[in-house]
């Protein structure tokens, strides 16, 4: 991989911050942009934009044919068996409310059960606590160890007859742990359970295979993924979709409406309320087409690299504390050094030009399990440089020697 001619692809890699030259270290809250998906959003609007599906005319077909190749696209890189299977939602936290609404309509009652873990995001703990709330289902909680690894055998024992799905993130934004999402579906399937993978975090990072998985249901968001924001994807077996009621009512998603009675579109459209953001799926695909390029095994390999680098590096210094020691991890780093609070250590690392997150990461549970109430995150990319972890570990020290 030549990451000098990959940084190129990437217009803000070569911006400066308060006179310094940018190292962008927040990718997993969001990834920059390559100039094509940059450039597909603004082509479109220029020479093809119409709105989708139903039109005559010749641009809303045009339209229509960049979307559903999009879907096609996403298809192919999740391997799904159909593009029946793949919904375009806002995102991941829409995606997972899509799901929690319609399947907890569907398939749960009070005192039914679904199965989380300790280091989940915000957006796979709150929609699962609102249908709590509405319906009276339960919420059980699978543990971790101080390396940040699940504790299998705590899951297995979590099911019960009133068990009705899992849901769980392959890939942490704070430990980075790299969850066996496979092994947890196998054991799920051998009680009947369905299974939704939290996929934001591993999708830009790893190969996912829905089939080789076996996932029932599996989320992600462009944005992280180097596509614009606004679009993401559920992905579900067809035979789950199929059973499952609509989420929001609307143009788009019915066949035939009259004040009597509604029918429904066909999948992937009953899942599809509104104007789709069909310029956003077109930036997706763009991305993902430029993922494939570069090859995610390459980026992979890169980014372990990266990550080991960066990992031995940081331990050098004094009094740091790393969250997440986990056997298999992924691209993201959770720290804190000394007394120094995460909010601090943020803010000085910025004004040298790097961009790093503080906090919680959307994960206070997490918090309160580690026993802390945030940390400083370095989460890295494939454009990402050991030169600019040179850069983080050279300024982490300076920010040391302040306090
Ligand atoms: N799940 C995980 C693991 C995440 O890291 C994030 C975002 O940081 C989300 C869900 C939510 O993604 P979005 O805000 O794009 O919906």
């Amino acid at each position: 991989m030549d990451i000098q001619k990959i940084r190129e692809d990437f217009p803000i890699l070569s911006r400066t911050v308060y006179g310094k030259p940018l190292v962008y270290l927040d990718n997993a809250a969001t990834t920059q942009k390559p100039r094509l998906v940059i450039d597909s959003l603004v082509d479109e609007y220029y020479s093809v934009n119409a709105n989708v599906h139903r039109g005559v005319h010749y641009l809303s077909q045009q339209a229509t044919e960049l979307h559903e190749a999009s879907r096609e696209t996403v298809r192919q890189f999740i391997n799904a068996r159909s593009t029946n299977e793949v919904i375009f939602t806002r995102g991941t936290t829409e995606s997972i409310n899509l799901l929690v609404s319609s399947f907890g309509d569907e398939f749960m009652q009070e005192g039914d059960e679904v199965i989380i873990s300790v280091m989940e995001h915000h957006s796979n703990i709150v929609p699962w606590q609102l249908l709590a709330a509405r319906k009276g289902i339960a919420i059980k909680v699978i543990p971790m160890n101080d390396r940040g690894e699940l504790l299998l055998d705590e899951y297995e024992k979590l099911f019960s007859d009133r068990t009705k799905i899992v849901s769980v993130m392959q890939v942490s934004n704070v430990l980075g742990t790299v969850n066996p999402v496979k092994e947890m579906i196998k054991i799920a399937h051998e009680h009947g359970v369905p299974f939704l993978v939290d996929a934001a975090q591993s999708i830009p990072h790893m190969k996912v295979d829905v089939q080789e998985l076996d996932a029932d249901f599996l989320v992600f968001s462009g944005h992280k993924i180097y596509g614009p924001t606004g679009v993401g994807v559920l992905y579900g077996k067809e035979e789950w979709l199929d059973r499952l009621p609509p989420y929001q009512g609307g143009g788009e998603m019915i066949q035939y409406v009259s004040f009597e009675k509604t029918t429904f579109n066909e999948l992937p459209f009953k899942f599809e309320a509104g104007t789709p953001d069909y310029i956003g799926t077109t930036g997706l695909a763009k991305a993902i087409d430029y993922v494939n390029g570069i090859g995610l095994d390459q980026i992979a390999a890169y980014e372990h690299d990266l990550t080991a680098y960066a990992l031995k590096q940081l331990k050098e210094i004094p009094d740091m504390r790393i969250f997440g020691e986990a056997v298999e991890r992924g691209a993201v780093i959770s720290f804190l050094v000394g007394d120094i609070h995460h909010f601090d250590l943020g803010t000085l690392l910025d004004r040298l030009g790097i961009a790093v997150r503080t906090g919680h990461h959307c994960a206070q549970p997490l918090m309160q399990r580690l026993g802390i109430e945030g940390t400083v995150r370095a989460s890295f990319a494939f454009y990402n440089t050991k030169k600019e972890i040179d850069t983080l570990v050279a300024g982490i020290d300076r920010v040391r020697q302040m306090f």
